[in-house]
């Protein structure tokens, strides 16, 4: 079968890239390894509740992944968007409005802050992938309690630990975004009615422009003779011909789609560098279901912590079922929180992680009394959230859409050279890679924020 592009994954990226262009005309095929659609950002049921592996909330202004969606006529409603962000306060044992970490003077801080960065165009802010956060917000305040404003977001949306490993770049880029598009520091919204049903219907405007979807085929090599891409051939040995391939696959996944020695050396090494589970954003993670809202203060609220009283690492809670109450049954609620470690330190460590997931059970009680009452809990470890956003990480760091060496093979994904958070950010590579095929930035998202 011959096709114009085909790409290998349905994830975001993949389905937001597919959709662009075969709403522009082109014959694609995308190639789906799993027998479900979306990729890291999937849904399944358990126990009655809708849980996504990693599909919480998307950070989408409007114009990635809720644009693409308009392009090809898909639904995408916003939930309602989060009333508060409480921030626990470790020293006195209770959760305080994240406001109360800057008052009286340090407020203008803040507000430098705020100022200057309007002032930093987009590109301005490529050329601080050296730098954290708070080096560069140390121009224009010297409050602590700013910094650690915008540091409790970074923990919540890169999952960096320390100061230093807050990216400057990533974050003022999605600060940036969200104060142009909705005047305030962080969007994000549930897509109602759930992350599963989405990816179908994306798929079926796919069809409907005369692409193809096709879920449980893997591809087992992308075929490259002569310095060019000639398609891709699938597990089982069927071929796939198209002079245009793009690679969904994260980093981890992608040198192995290719025979020894076609990718560019260079190329090569730097991918499997951001690809080492050592440079992986982790957490350890508990769904919560239970009869009362398992919350800080409110069902709707983003709630962080730098650090809990035994566990002693920094994360987050959330409560679906306040976004969307068709996440659960009638009466229940689904609570899920996230407490990140360092993956320098212990990746794979069996032992540590069986004891933090243990004080951190504790700390949830302690810390939100009404997961006591829980009906169920359900530990998990993330380790495929995403390659982690320090600074020297990021921006340029990331191969970028176009291989070059390689005439017709292009990437896209969260892990190449893309920003936003999560989901939005691999649907904005997802645009960014049909921009790449297409020749130019399509007039349908002229007025979005490129990347
Ligand atoms: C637990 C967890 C929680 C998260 N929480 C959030 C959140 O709250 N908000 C948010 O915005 N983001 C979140 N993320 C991140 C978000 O899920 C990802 O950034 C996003 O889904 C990445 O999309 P992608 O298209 O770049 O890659 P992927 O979703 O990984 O898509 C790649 C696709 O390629 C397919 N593939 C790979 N190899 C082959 C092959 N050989 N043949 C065929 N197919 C292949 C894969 O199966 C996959 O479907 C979370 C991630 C995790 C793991």
């Amino acid at each position: 079968m011959s096709y114009d592009v085909v790409i290998v994954g349905a994830g975001t990226a993949g389905l937001v890239c597919g959709a662009i262009l075969a709403e522009r005309g082109k014959r694609v095929a995308i190639v789906e390894k799993h027998p479900y659609l979306g990729g890291r950002a999937m849904e399944h049921r358990f126990r009655g509740h809708q849980i996504g592996l990693s599909s919480h909330l998307v950070e989408d202004p409007g114009d990635s992944l809720t644009r693409a969606c308009e392009l090809i006529g898909v639904d995408l409603t916003h939930s309602a968007r989060s009333d508060s962000m409480p921030f626990w306060d470790d020293e006195h044992g209770h959760w305080i409005p994240i406001q109360d970490r800057y008052s009286g003077s340090a407020k203008q801080g803040l507000k430098r802050c705020i100022e200057a960065l309007k002032e930093l165009s987009f590109d301005d802010i490529d050329n601080l992938d050296h730098l954290s956060l708070r080096e560069w917000m140390s121009r224009y305040t010297s409050d602590e309690g700013v910094y650690e404003v915008w540091e409790a977001i970074s923990v919540l949306e890169q999952i960096t630990l320390e100061p230093w490993e807050h990216s400057a770049s990533e974050n003022l880029f999605i600060r940036k975004l969200h104060y142009e598009r909705k005047r305030t520091a962080g969007y994000s919204f549930w897509p109602m009615g759930g992350w599963d049903a989405l990816w179908v219907r994306m798929a079926d405007a796919i069809r409907a422009r005369g692409g193809e979807v096709t879920t449980g085929a893997t591809v087992e090599e992308v075929v490259v003779r002569d310095g060019a891409v000639k398609g891709v051939r699938l597990a089982g040995g069927d071929e796939l011909e198209a002079a245009e391939v793009v690679v969904n696959a994260p980093v981890w996944d992608m040198t192995k789609l290719f025979a020894d020695g076609v990718l560019p050396w260079d190329f090569k090494h730097r991918v499997e560098g951001l690809a080492a589970d050592k440079n992986k954003a982790c957490w350890f993670g508990y769904w919560i279901a239970a009869e009362e809202p398992v919350i800080a203060s409110s069902t709707l609220e983003m709630a962080s912590f730098f650090t809990t009283p035994r566990a002693g690492l920094p994360g987050y809670t959330l409560c679906f079922t306040g976004y969307d109450e068709t996440v659960s049954p009638k009466g229940e609620y689904l609570t899920c929180v996230g407490a990140a470690f360092d993956a320098t330190k212990h990746y794979g460590d069996k032992g540590y992680y069986d004891r933090k997931f243990a004080e951190l059970w504790e700390d949830i009680e302690d810390m939100m009394p009404a997961a006591k009452g829980a009906l169920w809990k359900k530990p998990h470890v993330v380790n495929t959230y995403g390659v982690i956003c320090k600074p020297g990480q990021v921006g340029a760091a990331r191969p970028d859409t176009v291989v070059r060496g390689i005439e017709g093979l292009y990437l896209t994904g969260d892990t190449t050279r893309a920003r936003g958070i999560g989901i939005d950010k691999a649907a904005r590579s997802g645009i960014t890679t049909a921009d790449a095929i297409l020749g130019g930035r399509d007039p349908f998202f002229a007025d979005t924020i490129r990347y």
